[in-house]
This record gives structure tokens, sequence and C-alpha cells, in this order.
């Protein structure tokens, strides 16, 4: 096999060709300022306010819900950043965890030099958030719990219910990172009703980067982030991303309608790679847990090898993995999550992130853990 194997899904996907062809108009044909006041404005607007429905029905949720952003990034600033300013009357502190993207933690770090005080919960040994701790860390002073759907490294679900249910229970806001859940775990909010705001990327769903959404729930006390022109009705300013706009809208509708058939097939490829991996490699492990995990996440440690070097191999090979997750690769720290789950320094070094996508076959499964275990076999021998 001489062809690129992508197995970084979770870093960034492809665009979706059905996503392009919703794009392409607006491109070049119409690039009118949708704050305008002529037909060529009207189209564009309309096509944001036709986007903003698109999102609300994969959502389950209502359109005036619904904001455009430029990222996940953006997204999970503004929840939490919005969230502290605009209760800050009500209190100072907020919960999160030790395993969150680091758009959501260096935000809480910023508020930590604002006068906010910030609980980083330690979560358990697969990854999970413990609902009884959660409820320890709260008190009167708690204005927000803001906690990852999913975990973009391990891959760990949370049990978002009953955290979002213990947070309304206490008249507490709850924030979700689901930049990794979406299109992988049905996350319709009409299941999920004490969910206060939600985070969505584009890019991580076959749509283009530079786009995001915030759900914001009907009654949130949230401030903005973006100052400056009236756009997305004065909450979020600055000249719409519209082919942005459109392009995240068709991703959201097409990975929201698959959502139950893709889970079937990524379950069993993911679990026919860890199932070949244990099988073929000696001293392999996964990281995280197995039950409670996102259908294309292999999170794989091999022991006494380090992930650069593993890493560099695949690569020459063709195949594109991530060591822990893409942000943290080429720095020496190991990954903050796996260190959560109380993965060792060494561990974590031969630590080996796959994640899985649309066109991830069982053929290029084997390919890799073919090409592993080549690896894996040669450093070894090497080091004794
Ligand atoms: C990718 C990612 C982000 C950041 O989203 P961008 O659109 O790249 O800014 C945040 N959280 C998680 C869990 C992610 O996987």
């Amino acid at each position: 096999m001489s062809k690129r194997v992508y197995m970084d899904y979770a870093a960034t996907t492809f665009l979706r060709e059905e996503v392009i062809e919703e794009m392409k108009p607006f491109l070049n044909e119409f690039f009118g300022n949708p704050s305008g006041i002529h037909e060529f404005a009207r189209i564009s607007k309309n096509a944001i306010e036709k986007a903003r429905e698109m999102v609300a029905k994969a959502l389950h949720c209502q359109r005036k819900e619904i904001f455009f952003t430029s990222g996940g990034t953006e997204s999970n600033n503004w929840a939490i950043k919005g969230v502290a300013f605009a209760n800050r009357k009500k209190g100072n502190h907020i919960i999160t965890t030790k395993i969150e993207h680091h758009s959501v933690l260096y935000a809480c770090k910023y508020l930590e030099r604002h006068g906010f005080k910030v609980t980083y919960l330690d979560v358990e040994k697969d990854g999970r958030v413990s609902v009884n701790q959660l409820k320890k860390a709260m008190t009167d002073k708690t204005i927000l719990v803001t906690i990852a759907f999913a975990n973009n490294e391990i891959g760990t679900i949370q049990d978002i219910e009953k955290i979002s249910e213990l947070c309304h229970e206490r008249n507490i806001i709850f924030h979700t990172d689901a930049i990794q859940a979406v299109g992988r775990v049905d996350i319709s909010l009409d299941k999920y009703k004490f969910v206060n705001l939600l985070s969505i990327s584009g890019h991580k769903i076959y749509g283009p980067k530079g786009i995001g959404i915030l759900y914001i729930k009907e009654g949130t006390q949230i401030e903005n982030y973006i100052h400056g022109g009236s756009q997305e009705k004065g909450r979020r300013s600055g000249t719409e991303n519209v082919y942005g706009i459109v392009g995240i809208a068709k991703a959201m509708e097409l990975v929201c309608m698959e959502v139950e058939k893709e889970d079937k097939r990524l379950t069993e490829l993911r679990d026919y790679m860890i199932g070949t991996i244990l099988k073929e490699i000696s001293d392999s492990k996964i990281n995280g847990s197995i039950v409670h995990r996102l259908n294309n996440n292999v999170n794989v440690c091999f022991q006494g090898i380090e992930d650069e070097g593993i890493l560099l191999s695949l690569d020459l090979k063709g195949i594109c993995a991530s060591s822990g997750s893409s942000c943290n690769s080429g720095s020496i720290n190991s990954s903050h999550v796996l260190q959560a789950i109380g993965i060792s320094p060494i561990e974590a070094q031969g630590s080996v992130r796959f994640t899985l996508g649309k066109k991830t076959t069982k053929k290029e499964i084997d390919y890799v853990v073919s090409v592993l275990k080549e690896i894996v076999d040669r450093y070894r021998d090497a080091s004794f």
C-alpha cells in the first residue's frame, strides 16, 4: 500500500463533497455582506438563517439558541468567560476537570487571574468524572460547571445526563465541549435538556475549519465575548463567515442523520483494531475506558518505546497518527490527560492515538497493525 492512511480524524477531517457543493456558490457567486440592504445581501442573510434552522433541527433545539463562532476554541472561550463575567455577582467558583481540552483549561486559568476560583476535578482511572466527587466540589458560590462530552485524547464519554441534571438541581450553569462527541454519539438536546451551553467545531465533523457553533439555551446568563457590530442579534460581532456557516450546517445535518449507522460501522472497526493490536503486539495496552469510549478512538500504549519514534516510523510508511493530542506533539511534557488517568510519564511516552473516520477500512487497519508490529519489534530489539 503506497497511499496515505489517515488515522487522525480527532485532529481534523477532510471536507465532504456534499459540504463543498453547498459552500461553492458562496465562495464566488454570492459574496454579499449579510448586513447590507440589497438583494445580494439578502441572499447571504437567508443562507445564514437557513443554516441556523438546519443546525437547530439536527440538535433538536430552537433556532434562536444557535450562534456561529470562529471555531471550537472561540465557542469554549465564549461559554466559559461569558458565563463567568455575567454571573460574578452570584459567585466566583467554577468546576472543570483535569482532562479538558486546552481551550477550556486555559480559559479557566485566565479567569483565575481575574478573581475566579477554579476546581480541577480528578478523574477515575478510565477517564470518567465521578458524579459524587462533582457533587462534593459544588459550593453555594459555584456558577459554572464545564466538562467535555467526550475526551479528545482517550475518547472517554462522560455521563452528561447525570452531570447536567445535578447542575440543574443546584441552579448551576452547565457547559459541555461536545466537539469530539458530535456525529459519534447522539447528542440531541431533547435528551440532554439540562445542558445550558454546548460547543461544536466544523472541522471535526467533515466541515470547514475556522467555523464553530455555540448553543446557548434560552434564558442562560452570558456576556458577549467578541464586541463590535450587531451581527448574530448583537451577541457575536463580526461579518459572518457565510460559506463556513453554510458548510458547518450541512456537515451537522449529515453527521447527525448518519450517527446510528456510523456508530455501528466504526464500533466494529475500532474493536477489530483494538483486538488485533492486543493480540499481535506484546506489552501493549489500551488507555482509557473500554466501555464508555468514542467509537473511533484507539489510544494505545506500547511499553518501553517512545511515541516520537513510532510516529516518525509510521509517517515514513504513509500513516498519520498522533501522540496523545495534536496540540501536545512536539512538546516534551507528557499529555495532561494521560497523566490524570494515572499513566506514568514513561508509559505516556509510548502512547499513540489512532482515530478512525469515514474512509477507514478494515484493510487499512490490517496494514497499520502490521506496520506497527514491525516498528515495535524493531525498537524493542534495538534497545536490548
Ligand atoms: C479540536 C477541539 C477543540 C478546538 O476546536 P477548534 O475548532 O480547532 O478551535 C476544542 N475541544 C476539543 C475537544 C477538540 O477536539
